[in-house]
């Protein structure tokens, strides 16, 4: 019997109506002759709703507590889901994570998975029960209750999908799948049939809203095949999976934008050894990550260097900086947040030349001034001026032919 692992987000348990439509489309799906597992996450709202109620105690609260409060959220819908399937006539039954057990390290509020066990869930599956598991949760090696980051339900159904060798693992969503480019950009976005692991995991982390990074490194770590699809009707969605030869065919299979960024200027710093080490290494100690970082070395034996951070962190990193640039006698500093990333990713540049020269001439053609520019085998980044983001994705989308790609 093929084994299915779905998981359904917060929108789709927000009441009970919408619980028992999930139900109705779990039952059909066990109907059809698969073994199901479902991983839910907590009603809409629910786990912002606890963690004010903490942060209404105290600012910083408890960390380990703060997972104890959080994972409830999960327990109270795996619990309705199952007394709803129940109600209909189908075994049902829940598990809380630690009752997997699905293992994780100790990093409270973001832990990593390590080890879901197999034994106890797969005896139920075998008897005919359908499995609603707890997402986004876990329990370390000391027994604490864990969670794994917000969004983390994506992972916990990766997760137990790679754990119990599932057939494939079905995400349910508010979106058809996964697109070209963003739809509300540029209505000829198109859905994408197939996308490999790596390509997802490039635009998960290049601003892609689809799904969660750490789902995504899961899946392509373990060779999950993963179908993201909508909750609200029954069209394909898009399947998740290993590179294949028609992936290549076109150079480039998406455009994403990310607007969340800012940009860090230090200039006239001393070109030697040790300077970027001194720089760098103040804004790591921070959590700050950098992204993108550019440096040019001048003929007098100064560099200026550029690099960009989360829009987020911009005001402490800019703190730290000035730090740094009186320790090193910089001549300038300046940080500025009206920029947008643009990128394109696709398998197929491994083989097409020129993908960046027709990306730059595109760009160029609308009068738009690329700031700066990083690369990698599969992807090419373009850090641009805020107000132009969406004419760039549009005139990107129309250079690459996307509309009629691959859907
Ligand atoms: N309930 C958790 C959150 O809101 C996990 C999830 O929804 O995936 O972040
Ligand atoms: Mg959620």
């Amino acid at each position: 019997m093929p084994l299915i692992v779905q998981k359904y987000g917060g929108t789709s348990v927000g009441d009970l109506e919408r619980i028992a439509n999930v139900a109705r489309k779990v039952a059909a799906r066990k109907d059809e002759g698969n073994e199901i597992v479902v991983v839910v996450s907590a009603m809409a709202g629910e786990t912002d709703r606890l963690l004010d109620l903490a942060k209404k105690i105290h600012p910083v609260p408890n960390e380990r507590e703060v997972d104890v409060l959080v994972s409830t959220g999960e327990q109270v819908t795996v619990a309705l889901l199952a007394i709803t399937l129940e109600s209909m006539g189908y075994k049902a039954k829940s598990y809380c994570g630690w009752q997997i057990p699905l293992q994780t390290d100790s990093s409270f509020g973001a832990a990593r998975v390590t080890d879901v066990k197999k034994e106890a869930v797969l005896a139920d599956l075998r008897n005919g029960t359908i499995v609603i598991v707890a997402g986004f949760q876990g329990i370390d090696a000391d027994g604490n209750i864990t969670t794994l980051g917000r969004g983390g339900s994506d992972t916990s159904a990766v997760a137990v999908a790679a754990g119990l060798k599932a057939d494939r693992c079905e995400i349910f969503t508010d979106v058809d799948g996964v697109y070209t480019t963003d739809p509300n950009i540029t209505s000829k976005a198109r859905k994408i049939k197939a996308i490999a692991y790596e390509e997802m995991l490039e635009m998960a982390s290049l601003g892609a809203k689809v799904l969660y990074i750490r789902a995504v490194e899961f899946a392509m770590r373990h060779r999950v095949p993963v179908v993201v699809r909508s909750s609200f009707n029954d069209n394909d969605g898009t399947l998740l999976t290993e590179e294949n030869p028609e992936m290549e065919k076109e150079s480039v299979s998406a455009v994403t934008c990310n607007m969340k960024e800012a940009k860090i200027t230090l200039s006239g710093v001393a070109d030697q050894p040790g300077v970027a080490s001194q720089i760098f290494a103040p804004l790591a100690a921070a959590n700050i990550v950098v992204d993108m970082i550019i440096q040019n070395s001048s003929a007098d034996g100064k560099a200026d260097l550029t690099f960009t951070v989360p829009e987020a962190d911009l005001t402490k990193a800019l703190e730290i900086c000035r730090d740094i640039k009186n320790r090193l006698g910089a001549s300038d500093l300046v940080g500025c947040n009206d920029i947008a990333k643009v990128s394109i990713i696709g398998l197929g540049m491994r083989s097409h030349a020129g993908v960046a020269s027709t990306m730059f001439t595109a760009l160029a053609d609308e009068g738009i001034n690329i700031q700066m520019i990083s690369t990698s085998e599969i992807k090419i980044s373009c850090v641009i001026q805020k107000k132009y983001a969406e004419l760039a994705v549009r005139t990107l989308h129309d250079t690459f032919g996307l509309e009629k790609s691959r859907s």
